[in-house]
């Protein structure tokens, strides 16, 4: 896929000139905004302030299959896949083992810039305008309502782009958000992540996704690894104290089963980043201005996946400002259907999420290898195996509170909780 896009559809013409709707950021969230917002006959420009779409990436790409069909977005084609997995490990930094093997997969880790690359052309075939290595400096409004942006693209100098709406898919620094008057990300729920890519690590089975918990080596998060069918993995961790590049480090050197599987192994790439785990903003909507993706906080705050849940609101994004421009009304009180809307679909999930978060912080390393343990004996990963729902993970988790043995576990952590918050 070439990284000067693309073909230029009559659509793609018009949002040119005067497109209806400006979408600043073409990473997934973006593109998929633009995508739905073509398809309902919007003009709409992207702006994306690198010169290539997805890179550089700093993602590891672990997604629900199950998330990506009811997408349409399964499968994908070409190389976009790197692996699938029916399993994953959970290690205590004791080194206790927890296991989940599913019947089929139901995840795959994708390559994100090949991914970000397929959406983005997806929205250009749709009639979207991308214009790259054009970063938005500032929003442009006038009457308390958004009504575009100024922008510099290479070295040219500022020019103004007006639009009915404009939607903030920026990512966290959400720095546009902010000024168009949205409260800031829950600084609470930050954790800072180092993802690499490896080659070399040893004893790993291919379709399971290995996971360490604990304080001692990610306080705050987990690290991961996800092996690839090529034999390199993504590595990688996150935390709320500290530095990620040295917790990677003693990952790597002093956790009883990564320090074997890594021991050996030769970090080829690196990257840092920050997710946001603390739930979405509180308002994610103002005159003429939508915030989606990871500029809202829409991440799941037990795994920091941020891919389905953004898209999910990028689609009601693009249905709630296609309609704003049709009835020429993106006034706030029109664009607020699309936080209701968002609330309708993932509400209950983020509340209990953000408690899951909650429960994970407040153990200590001693109580997470209890954890383990018991969650082996009574029999937990057999109850897992018909799981295939991981990103709603509040309504997963009533379907699952039938089985004796997740109302055990329930019990049980739920009397770790209480005796870590007397
Ligand atoms: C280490 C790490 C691992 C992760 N692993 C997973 C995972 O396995 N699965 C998962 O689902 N999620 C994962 N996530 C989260 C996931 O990466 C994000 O939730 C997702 O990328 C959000 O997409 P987005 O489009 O909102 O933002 P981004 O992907 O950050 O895209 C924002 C885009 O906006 C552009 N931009 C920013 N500012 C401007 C500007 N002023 N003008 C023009 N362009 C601009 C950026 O260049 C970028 O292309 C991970 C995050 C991290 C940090």
């Amino acid at each position: 896929m070439s990284n000067k896009p693309f073909l230029m559809t009559p659509n793609a013409k018009q949002a040119e000139n005067t497109p209806d709707a400006i979408v600043v950021g073409g990473g997934p969230v973006g593109s998929s905004a633009a995508l739905n917002l073509a398809k309902r006959g919007a003009g709409v420009t992207v702006f994306e302030e690198h010169a290539a779409i997805g890179e550089p990436s700093h993602c590891a790409g672990h997604i629900s299959i199950r998330s990506l069909r009811n997408m349409g977005l399964y499968p994908l084609p070409g190389e976009i896949v790197e692996n699938t997995f029916s399993a994953a490990n959970f290690y205590s930094p004791m080194g206790t083992k927890f296991s989940v093997r599913l019947a089929q997969p139901v995840t795959a880790v994708v390559n994100r810039a090949l991914f970000d690359k397929y959406l983005a052309s997806k929205a250009e075939v749709a009639g979207v305008h991308y214009r790259l290595s054009a970063r938005v400096e500032s929003l442009l409004v006038d009457g308390g309502f958004v009504k575009g942006v100024n922008l510099t693209e290479g070295d040219k100098k500022e020019e103004k782009e007006y639009a009915q709406v404009v939607i903030d898919a920026e990512g966290i620094s959400s720095r546009l958000s902010k000024q168009a008057g949205l409260p800031a990300l829950n600084r609470d729920g930050i954790v800072y992540a180092v993802e690499t890519e490896m080659d070399g690590v040893q004893d790993v089975e291919s379709d399971a996704v290995e996971v360490y918990v604990g304080r001692m080596f990610a306080p705050g998060f987990y690290a991961w690894l996800i092996p690839r069918l090529d034999g390199t993995a993504k590595v990688g961790l996150a935390t709320k104290t500290g530095n990620p590049k040295e917790f990677l480090q003693r990952l790597m050197r002093k956790h009883p089963v990564a320090s074997k599987q890594l021991g050996k192994a030769k970090i080829t790439q690196t990257a840092f980043h920050t997710i946001s785990l603390g739930g979405p903003i509180s308002r994610t909507y103002a005159n003429g201005f939508l915030a989606v993706g990871d500029a809202a906080s829409q991440v799941k705050p037990t795994t920091g996946g941020g891919v389905i849940f953004g898209l999910t609101c990028a689609r009601i994004a693009a249905e709630v400002a296609a309609d704003a421009i049709k009835r020429n009304d993106v006034s706030s009180d029109f664009l607020r259907l699309y936080q209701q809307r968002c609330g309708e679909a993932l509400g209950f999930d983020f509340s209990v999420m953000l408690r899951a978060r909650r429960l994970l912080n407040s153990l200590s390393d001693e109580k997470i290898d209890e954890a383990l343990r018991f969650c082996a004996r009574v029999g937990l990963g057999k109850t897992l195996e018909t799981v295939e729902e991981i990103d709603f993970q509040g309504q997963a988790f009533l379907k699952l509170l039938t089985k004796p043995a997740m109302f055990a576990a329930l019990g049980y952590f739920l009397l770790l909780y209480l005796s870590a918050n007397p």
